[in-house]
Formats: C-alpha cells, sequence, structure tokens
C-alpha cells in the first residue's frame, strides 16, 4: 500500500474548548510536536514519495505561528504544499488575520477547512469566520467550510445563515456530529444521526499517516483513532516512516478492513455473539466499537488471521 502524505496534529493547545472536541483540547493543554522532528518526518515523507501534502491540525497549530511556518516552509523547500485545520480565531481582525495568512500562504499553504458549529462559534464569533474567508479568498487559498451537524438541523442552518453570503464560491462539506471525545459528555444521545449502514460501511483510508501531539503515530485520523489500538503504527521519533508502514502492511486487522469492508467484521461479530447495531453514525464509530471491544478481539484473532493469509496469498497469486 502506498502512502501519499503525512498529517501532523501540532498540538493540544486550543484558543477554544469546544463540547464536542475529541481530543478534549483547550488553552490549558500544552502538548506540542516538537518542530525539528516534525521537519525529519516530513524528509522522510519525502523520500519515500509521499508529497501529496502535509498536513497540520490541532488543538490549532496557528497558535505556535513561528514553528507552524517554519515547518510549511521546509515542506515547501522539499516540493510539498501544506494544509492546515482551523477555528479562524486568528482573524478576529482583517489586517491581522490578512498579515498572518500572507505568511503561510508564501511558506507553501495551499489549503484549509474552517470547523464551523453551534460549538465553535461559543468560542469564535462568526465576523472571525467571516473575515478568514475573505481573507483566503482574496489570498486565492482554497477553502472548505466544514459544518457539523445534529439531528435538530440547528447548528447548520445557523451557521450557513449567519455566513451567507460569505461562502457562495466556496466549498462546503456537512457531516454529523460524533459520538468521541467531549461529545460522549455534552451531547444526547437523541441528538446523533446515525446514517452509516453497518454492512455496507467502507473505511475511509486516506493514505495518510498521523502523528498525534502526543506521538503516537496512526494510520488515520478520525475522531475515535486515538482509542483504536488498531490503527497505532508507531511512535513519533523512535518510529521511522518506513517502519510504520511496514508495521500497516503487517497489520491483519487493517489489512481485512480494507480488503473485505465492514461487512465481514459484523458477520463474524454476529456469530461471536456480538451486538450489531443497524447503523452508526459514521463507520469510523462502528470500527471503535469492534476494535475496543478486548473479548471480540480475543475471540476474532484466530479468523482474522486466517483471513488476512487467505487475502495475501489470492493476492500475491494476482487473483485478489
Ligand atoms: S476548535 Fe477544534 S481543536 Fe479547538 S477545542 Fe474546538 S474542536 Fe477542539
Ligand atoms: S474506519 Fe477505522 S481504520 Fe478506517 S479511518 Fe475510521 S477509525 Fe481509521
Amino acid at each position: 500500500m502506498l502512502f501519499e502524505s503525512i498529517s501532523f496534529v501540532m498540538t493540544n493547545t486550543c484558543s477554544a474548548a469546544c463540547d464536542m472536541c475529541c481530543f478534549s483540547c483547550s488553552p490549558q493543554k500544552k502538548d506540542q510536536l516538537d518542530k525539528e522532528l516534525v521537519k525529519d518526518y516530513i524528509l522522510q515523507a519525502s523520500k519515500l514519495g509521499m508529497t501529496k501534502r502535509t498536513a497540520f491540525t490541532g488543538g490549532e497549530a496557528i497558535i505556535y505561528f513561528d514553528q507552524l511556518k517554519e515547518c510549511m516552509e521546509y515542506a515547501n523547500s522539499l516540493g510539498i504544499p501544506s494544509t492546515l485545520v482551523t477555528n479562524c480565531f486568528w482573524a478576529k481582525n482583517y489586517d491581522e488575520g490578512y498579515k498572518k495568512l500572507k505568511e503561510l500562504k508564501q511558506a507553501g499553504l495551499v489549503g484549509m477547512t474552517y470547523s464551523v458549529d453551534k460549538f465553535h462559534q461559543q468560542y469564535v464569533p462568526y465576523e472571525s469566520v467571516k473575515n478568514a474567508i475573505m481573507i483566503a479568498n482574496s489570498l486565492g487559498i482554497q477553502i472548505t467550510i466544514n459544518l457539523m451537524d445534529l439531528k435538530d438541523g440547528k447548528s447548520v442552518y445557523d451557521s450557513l445563515e449567519a455566513l451567507r453570503p460569505y461562502i457562495y464560491h466556496n466549498e462546503i462539506m456537512m457531516h454529523p456530529c460524533f459520538p468521541a471525545g467531549e461529545a460522549r459528555n455534552h451531547i444526547k444521545e437523541d441528538q446523533y444521526i446515525y446514517e452509516c449502514s453497518a454492512d455496507s460501511a467502507l473505511c475511509p483510508f486516506d493514505k495518510s499517516i498521523t502523528v498525534l501531539y502526543d506521538g503516537t503515530m496512526m494510520i488515520c485520523c478520525s475522531q475515535f483513532s486515538h482509542e483504536i489500538d488498531a490503527v497505532k503504527v508507531g511512535k513519533f521519533g523512535e518510529t521511522s516512516l518506513e517502519q510504520a508502514i511496514k508495521n500497516f502492511n503487517d497489520n491483519d486487522i487493517i489489512y481485512v478492513l480494507l480488503s473485505n469492508g465492514f461487512g465481514w467484521y459484523t458477520d463474524l461479530a454476529r456469530s461471536l455473539g456480538k451486538e450489531i447495531k443497524e447503523k452508526y453514525v459514521i463507520c469510523c464509530h462502528l470500527c471503535h466499537q469492534l476494535f475496543t471491544d478486548k473479548d471480540f478481539l480475543e475471540k476474532a484473532m484466530p479468523y482474522i488471521k486466517k483471513e488476512a493469509q487467505r487475502l495475501r496469498l489470492k493476492h500475491f497469486m494476482g487473483i485478489g
């Protein structure tokens, strides 16, 4: 499996402390990835051909502006463009926000995702988001506005209403709120939207290795990933990117998941007496249920190993 990019969850420091944050980020949290190590891993990524992009997120990576800029500049020097996820707090003042973003653009920033919903807007006024949209548009940086939905639909409706007409001509993504992290403590069960069919779900693997702010290396960066041991492939500073990819290739659980989809696992889980709902909020929600269930994993492992062996053999023979 060829990986295309590397992502860094640079810090759990944030300007906000949202009630649905999967990492429980806040202004008080201070974990941060070492920028020299980040640069070293960007170099490794470059040597391995993982040059599609370097993604930066948090927390708010932009709080540690100089470090972020230096990492982006380094990626840029190797021909790798950068992307950033942010809540737009830095654009409260248009001119200051413009200056910051212009510097990041010069450092190689090509795309941003703006997180907008009723939880973020307890900390970030819509004016900042509007400024951030105008700034990115004027600098030619592509943006995606990420809206999080709850069953009552109010969060998305209010955000769209508040941001008209600034959102026009920009990409908008809507996704349901995930029952992960702080959301489990603050959002009522009847507000989650269950629209992902368990039996036909597929892992949205995006060929990117993620490094979490605490140094955990993972094959994905969903809101659930950091609680799922099966997706972990190493430790930042200790595991080379090459070794992390080897660990991924040797991982029978993930190999079977990517080859067969969740249907194979839901059949197995039911046959082992496990309750599987018809629908989940997202496939990563189902992934979390299956692969954090130690009893299921213990009973399922012999079947997973056998299936992985069968699939690898098929692949080796050129018939899979
Ligand atoms: S802005 Fe994002 S990273 Fe910060 S607390 Fe909110 S959800 Fe977490
Ligand atoms: S389904 Fe599992 S392995 Fe796939 S992206 Fe989600 S958490 Fe990661």
